[in-house]
């Protein structure tokens, strides 16, 4: 009896030491997180393969601690409750809800690099996702308790009675109950300090968003979503065959380069695996 008290005492603790942790911090933390590697075809984003450095691409997953809360944004392509191994580097399977199978190379399980970073799932308090598609939502369920962050017609698309091609819907329905809110505006400031923003970045889904940190040591970084996925359409000019709007993703790129140009800040590519790779991984940190 005494065991199982300690162990609640201790749980408590802990779990405070966390929110303790996250607002102690003076300027907000960036976690980046391994996802593991996706099997691509450059064909599909108008590129061929002697075009690009890296034909696999990575997959991200970024924790952003910030003194008044802490937000997850993307949620992997492979959920850890489905994995078939909890090693990295083992090849699964993924069905989409069109039928097509696309294949990933694991990278650790999302709750060991929380957990490593000093994180719960539980302890996140805001979730974000750049769009719908599979390879962003894996672990959504997981952070259902999490006040999410989103525009109407995204949502909307993601509940729709016909689930779009490249989602998993499963993966992300405990949302459906979640808190969530609308976000309207162009950029909405999360913490409300300016250090935390999402930017309204529409076209490869009906509600993309890309993500402004603006860390004290690091500087300014712009977390790209699907904006982009290899560093070649942005330097040759291509894109996806498969947006919802290609006037909105180029209209949001030129956008965004406007911004980059304004602020100083970095675009970094989430499936550029050359770019991904080359990040420091959690537990380790940006500030
Ligand atoms: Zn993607």
């Amino acid at each position: 009896m005494w065991k199982i008290i300690g162990f609640v005492v201790l749980v408590a603790v802990v779990g405070c030491d966390r929110a303790n942790t996250a607002r102690s911090l003076a300027t907000p933390r960036l976690y980046v997180f391994e996802g593991g590697v996706l099997e691509s075809d450059p064909t599909r984003y108008r590129l061929s393969e002697v075009e690009v450095q890296s034909v696999p691409l990575s997959i991200g997953a970024y924790l952003i601690v910030h003194p008044q809360g802490i937000l997850l944004w993307d949620a992997g392509a492979v959920a850890d409750g489905e994995r078939i191994s909890r090693s990295s580097g083992v090849e699964q399977r993924v069905l989409r809800a069109d039928g097509q199978e696309r294949i990933v190379s694991l990278g650790p399980p999302l709750d060991e690099q929380l957990r490593t970073s000093g994180y719960a799932p539980t302890d996140v308090t805001h979730l974000a996702l750049s769009h719908y598609h599979w390879d962003h939502t894996a672990n959504a369920n997981a952070f259902a308790h999490a006040t999410w962050l989103v525009r109407q017609v995204e949502r909307d698309a993601m509940f729709h009675a016909e689930p779009r091609g490249a989602s998993r819907p499963a993966t992300y329905s405990a949302l459906q109950k979640s808190r969530a809110v609308i976000i309207t505006t162009e950029e909405h400031d999360v913490f409300g300090d300016g250090t935390v923003i999402i930017k309204h970045a529409p076209g490869h889904s009906e509600g993309h968003q890309v993500l402004y940190l603006k860390l004290a040591h690091t500087g300014g970084v712009v977390l790209s979503g699907d904006l982009y996925h290899y560093p070649e359409e942005r330097t040759l000019g291509r894109l996806p065959t498969f947006e919802v709007s290609e006037e909105q993703t180029a209209s949001s790129r030129r956008e965004l380069d406007a911004f980059l140009m304004r602020t100083g800040a970095k675009l970094w590519i989430q499936h550029d695996l050359v770019g991904h790779r080359a990040l420091r991984k959690a537990p380790e940190y940006y500030e």
